[in-house]
């Protein structure tokens, strides 16, 4: 089968392979052939492995000697159509409860694979298990016309392979959309005030979540790319976008003036991972206010005062990794299903309107790694 793998963890780029075998099915795995494929931030940084060192020792996690890499086939945003199922799957499923898994059904699936046995497995914490591996960082994923996934991951997104509810190019970037739904799932967001730092893909979409779950007033921040973002995130709902390349000033001073009374927003999401956005973060935050952090910052923080920023504020702050396994999967699917088409339109603007083939690799990721598009996904099948 045609995929591309990681080859070398000290070279840039990727490797298209075009007579890999395929994955074997295991007695509790599914196969699918991949439709679509989705690529992020974290296979961005893969295929910058050579200046990336969080990358490099996350890869080498797995490794049973950890200076001996493996190569792995990347990527782990995807959907496609159920073509082979495992002969332990169905058996141990609560038929009339769980919705058998047949051939040809339209899935995805959680990449994140849990251990099942710790404690915070067995309390609904499946997300934040620390024996977690992911598909398409430390075993084989999905830029490939096939993947192998265990069953208890794989999410139902069209019986009979309808995708009706869900086009194979939003399916393909479930995952991501997961992480924003997680994020707004933390807050109450009816009538609160919101800033949003970081206008990505994630930023925007949860700026397209806060609007439909009633926030206020959104105010967002973002440094690159600003003409085209601040145009979809004002599309999506934001009130106030600011240029903090520029200095925060403006920023700072719209939001205490404008939420005078609470000298500040009530809930901020922090989408950028940039060490300065933190500094913005805890300054707009009114006391008592939530920050939700999903960002990934290259460095530990220096100087950050805990007692200003958190203690002296009452400010509560939430990490927020993957998605809940798999209460996030429901609410998200509930949603795309209820909104109609409010959300779908939206997500699509954040793709590029090009569709690449994986043989296209090289120019997808040059137009993630300059910037000049944010979010991409290949047709494969
Ligand atoms: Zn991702
Ligand atoms: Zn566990």
């Amino acid at each position: 089968m045609q995929c591309l793998i990681k080859e070398d963890l000290n070279q840039t780029g990727l490797t298209l392979k075009t007579n890999y075998g395929e994955p074997v099915v295991g007695i509790n795995d599914v196969k699918i052939k991949v439709l679509n494929a989705s690529v992020c931030g974290t296979d961005k940084s893969i295929f910058l492995s050579n200046t990336n060192q969080g990358i490099r020792e996350e890869m080498l996690r797995y490794t049973t000697n950890k200076n001996e890499y493996k190569p792995i086939v990347i990527g782990h945003e995807f959907c496609g159509i159920v073509e082979e199922i495992g002969a332990g799957v169905n058996k141990e499923n609560f038929a009339s409860l769980v919705p058998q898994i047949e051939r040809g059904d339209y899935v995805t699936a959680e990449m994140h694979l849990n251990c099942g046995s710790c404690n915070l497995c067995a309390s609904g914490q499946a997300h934040i298990c620390t024996h977690v591996l992911v598909k398409g960082v430390h075993l084989d994923g999905c830029f490939a016309d096939k993947v192998v996934v265990p069953h208890q991951n794989i999410i139902m997104l069209g019986k009979g392979g309808h995708t009706k509810l869900v086009p194979p190019k939003i399916g393909s970037m479930l995952d991501a959309f997961g992480n924003a739904v997680h994020c707004v799932s933390k807050v109450n967001l009816a009538g609160k005030t919101v800033a949003v730092l970081g206008l990505g893909p994630l930023g925007l979409m949860t700026i397209i979540l806060a609007k439909q779950f009633g926030a206020s007033r959104i105010y967002a921040t973002e440094t690159t790319d600003i003409d085209r973002r601040f145009a979809l995130a004002n599309e999506f709902g934001a009130s106030h976008c600011f240029d903090v390349s520029k200095g925060t000033n403006e920023f700072y001073q719209t939001v205490l003036k404008q939420e005078r009374k609470s000298m500040g927003v009530d809930c901020v999401f922090e989408m950028s991972g940039s060490p300065y956005a933190y500094n913005d973060a805890f300054n707009v935050v009114c006391n008592g206010g939530k920050v939700i952090l999903l960002g990934i910052s290259r460095a530990p923080l220096q100087n950050f005062d805990i007692a200003k920023n958190i203690i002296w504020k009452g400010v509560n702050v939430e990490g927020i990794f993957g998605r809940v396994m798999y209460s996030t999967w429901t609410l998200m699917l509930n949603l795309l299903e209820s909104s109609g088409d409010t959300i779908i339109p939206k997500l699509e603007k954040i793709l590029s309107s090009k569709t690449y083939t994986l043989s296209e690799y090289n120019e997808a990721f040059d137009k993630l790694v300059t910037g000049a598009e944010m979010k991409l996904t290949f047709s494969l099948n």
